[in-house]
């Protein structure tokens, strides 16, 4: 992960800080979440923060889905936990991939959590995740405060392509990982029998797609969303964008589409890839103007390099 890969991502996090509007603006920018919950579905609910947090409980365990930033956060979490399934003794811990805000909050769990992510997400945590933390440290000093001393643990459990937890009174969550999209080892989470899908970044609401640096490409992604699309799920829970209906997933495939079909178009022309930037972005603010952001820079650069496109 070299420094060139980590300025965009680093500038878009001062200027948030900042307050001023920054290139990509989540959902919540909101690092301290609250204790506040919103009903999903029949078995899931969402702490809406930065990033969002998927609460998915049965009768007998509960699995939680991202972390927060930090053990404060990810202590937070646990109460609303505790609160929403007084009764369940057994908790489940995953995450949608190795980005700080949503696996630093582990150490916030309580003793006997059952930790368990796929293998490709904790093998970019083992390589790139320190890193990144620092990187988010010296953010700004809330951050810095969030951060202090953490110590990520191993998992109990680790997966390849999917683990089924029965959570009990027949709710069960099958994780999944389908390939790469934001991340090499973006995680998935389907909860039946809700048809409910914790879709982490690779199915976002009105939210230009983003890939940190070359952690995936753009094909890989459209690839890894025609196998979402047959999980045909009703509905799709962010982890950085408003929740929505199983209608996000086409659009997100749509999304991708078209700017990847705009960025090789231009590609051909010999068009740089920053003019390329600018007159995408621009097609999407008409396009979406009640989007948050519809800077698409990151993204175009990931069309450009994409090893499946080389022309
Ligand atoms: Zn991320």
């Amino acid at each position: 992960m070299t420094k060139k890969l980590l300025f965009p991502f680093l500038s878009l996090f001062a200027l948030s800080v900042a307050g001023q509007a920054p290139p990509h603006v989540p959902y919540s920018t909101q690092p301290i979440l609250s204790e506040t919950t919103t009903k999903i579905s029949d078995h899931v609910w969402e702490i809406t923060g930065f990033p969002n947090i998927a609460i998915v409980v049965g009768s007998r365990a509960t699995l939680v889905v991202d972390t927060g930033m930090g053990p404060k956060n990810g202590a937070t979490v646990a109460r609303v936990v505790a609160k929403l399934a007084p009764n369940n003794s057994k908790l489940f811990l995953t995450t949608t991939h190795y980005h700080t805000e949503h696996v630093t909050g582990e150490p916030g769990f309580p003793p006997g959590t059952v930790l368990i992510r796929n293998a490709v997400q904790q093998g970019e945590l083992q390589k790139d995740g320190q890193v990144l933390t620092d990187l988010f440290r010296g953010m700004s000093a809330q951050n810095k405060d969030l951060l202090a001393g953490v110590v990520l643990r191993s998992p109990d459990v680790l997966f390849d392509s999917e683990a089924s937890l029965d959570l009990g009174g027949g709710v069960t969550a099958r994780l999944l990982w389908l390939g790469g999209a934001h991340t090499r080892g973006d995680e998935l989470t389907l909860v039946e029998p809700d048809h409910t899908l914790v879709s982490g970044d690779v199915v976002q609401n009105k939210t230009i797609p983003n890939i940190f640096g070359e952690d995936g490409t753009p094909t890989e992604w459209l690839a890894t969303l025609d196998k979402v699309a047959m999980l045909n799920v009703a509905h799709v829970l962010p982890d950085h964008s408003a929740p929505g209906d199983g209608s996000l997933v086409a659009a997100e495939r749509a999304l991708i589409i078209a700017i990847r079909t705009q960025a090789l178009a231009l590609k051909r022309q010999g068009i740089s890839v920053d003019a390329a930037a600018r007159e995408i972005s621009a097609t999407l603010r008409k396009q979406h103007p009640d989007w948050p952001d519809t800077n698409a820079a990151t993204f175009v650069k990931s069309v450009y390099i994409d090893p499946a496109d080389p022309h």
